[in-house]
């Protein structure tokens, strides 16, 4: 067995790894395209035809819409202003609960609380790290008005259990598909497979446009109700013709000709990336599941995963050390990360939502406990222990790579799983060094 690296063995590789080069010459066509027109953006707040953007995003929102099959798409100017206009497109009104993952990026249970809802977390399943209708069901009271649905890492969460559920109680389904952009769930694409949903255009995303994000859905009350909160609904509820006047404050949420532009182009790209994501991970997968101690991410049947990050678990009590020091180990085969994007393993993911500060305290606006005290003798539960999975995840078994996607390799794909091999064999020197 060779000497493991981190105590003074030759590493796996010593080169850097290569870093992703995102924009290519025909984003920059677009963008020429868009300056020499002068018109960086076509919006215009005000009745009129230019409440809807300009020819780039309207070009650009089409093509998203017709390619995966939804009525429309609607571009903002990222997707955290898109899950903030989903919520608001759907209705929820103070004091309102939506039920949502604790396991994933602030904004989808923050979009929630900017209009007086409140998250209520369930847990996730151990093995794809997404919400189920078995533990969303436990967490459904007469308050709920829907479920926010995030496919995590990429994988599409299991939508027709959720959407049946959904329609018992009768609740609104918003999908957050930010790291499942031209994924399937069975036969339909992602992101409106309940009401509404969409994408992240953000630089870390599959595809990007710098910063943005696109709204997808097949009601087109909901499109229209959308596009009104992204563009100052206030000034145009009477040229639109709306008769609920649920939410119709709007704002800004408007993408520039600029970013629609390059979006066209990222587009196009999209299936390709995909396609070598999920051969990298296909092949690091077949490698892992020969590892003791180590089980590859499970795709459930039915859903397809677009290894937004590639998720794995560990049994720290069959490899003898701690997840801290398995991670450093297999980091130390690696040279050491110069950008995030060179990171080769990071243990667990974000911190399960309802420890952060904002529900701790329970004050989302304002100093009274804005929205929670909205239902009086109501006990909103955000202690440790709430999500056992998410946090069992989190704190010992989930590690993650960013190494899935392009530019790298199957070569680099067999260097990873080689590092995770070596350190799991050579455990048990770790150990007697550290002891
Ligand atoms: C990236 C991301 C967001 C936020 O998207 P932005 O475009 O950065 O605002 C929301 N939810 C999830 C799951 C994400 O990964």
């Amino acid at each position: 067995m060779s000497t493991l690296a981190i105590l003074g063995g030759t590493p796996v590789r010593r080169e850097p790894l290569p870093m992703r080069r995102t924009m290519g010459d025909e984003e920059k066509r677009a963008v020429m395209r868009v300056m020499d027109s002068d018109k960086l953006s076509g919006f215009f707040g005000s009745p009129g035809d230019g409440w809807l953007g300009g020819p780039e995003v309207r070009g650009f929102e089409d093509k998203w819409a017709s390619r995966y099959g939804f009525r429309s798409a609607i571009t903002v100017n990222s997707w955290t202003t898109g899950l903030m206009a989903a919520v608001g497109a759907i209705g929820i009104s103070p004091g309102d609960e939506v039920i949502v993952s604790p396991y994933t990026m602030s904004a989808s249970a923050t979009a929630i609380l900017f209009y007086g809802g409140i998250p209520i977390f369930a847990d996730v399943d151990a093995q794809t790290y997404n919400i189920t209708a078995e533990t969303i069901r436990d967490k459904i009271t007469p308050r709920t008005k829907a479920i926010m649905v995030v496919h995590i890492f990429g994988q599409a969460a299991e939508m027709d259990a959720i959407v049946t559920l959904a329609g018992q109680h009768d609740l609104k389904v918003i999908e957050d598909a930010a790291q499942a952009p031209g994924i399937k769930y069975r036969d339909r694409y992602v992101g409106a497979i309940g009401d509404i949903g969409g994408f992240s255009l953000n630089y870390h995303k599959h595809i990007h446009t710098g910063e943005g994000g696109v709204l997808v859905t097949n009601d087109p009350a909901l499109a229209t109700r959308c596009q009104l909160i992204r563009n100052h609904g206030e000034n145009l509820v009477d040229f639109v013709g709306v008769d609920d006047w649920t939410n119709m404050i709007g704002s800004n949420y408007r993408l520039t000709e600029l970013c629609a532009a390059i979006g066209n182009e990222q587009l196009d790209k999209l299936p390709g990336l995909l396609a070598h994501r999920q051969r990298l991970a296909e092949h690091l997968s077949r490698r892992l599941a020969a590892v003791p101690g180590i089980t590859p991410p499970k795709v459930a049947e039915g859903s397809e995963h677009a290894y937004y990050l590639y998720p794995f678990t560990i049994d720290t009590g069959a490899l003898g050390i701690s997840r801290s020091a398995f991670v450093k180990a297999v980091n130390a085969e690696f040279p050491t990360a110069g950008h995030w994007e060179q990171t080769v393993l990071v243990e667990g993911y974000v911190q399960p939502l309802y420890l952060a500060p904002l529900y701790q305290r329970k004050i989302a606006l304002g100093r009274n406990g804005f929205p929670w005290q909205l239902n009086a003798g109501e006990t909103y539960d955000y202690s440790k222990g709430i999500c056992p999975n998410v946090e069992r995840l989190h704190d010992n078994d989930l590690v993650y790579t960013p190494m899935v996607r392009e530019p790298l390799t199957i070569g680099e794909m067999d260097q990873l799983a080689d590092a995770i091999e070596k350190v799991v064999a050579g455990a048990r020197s770790i150990a007697s060094h550290a002891a």
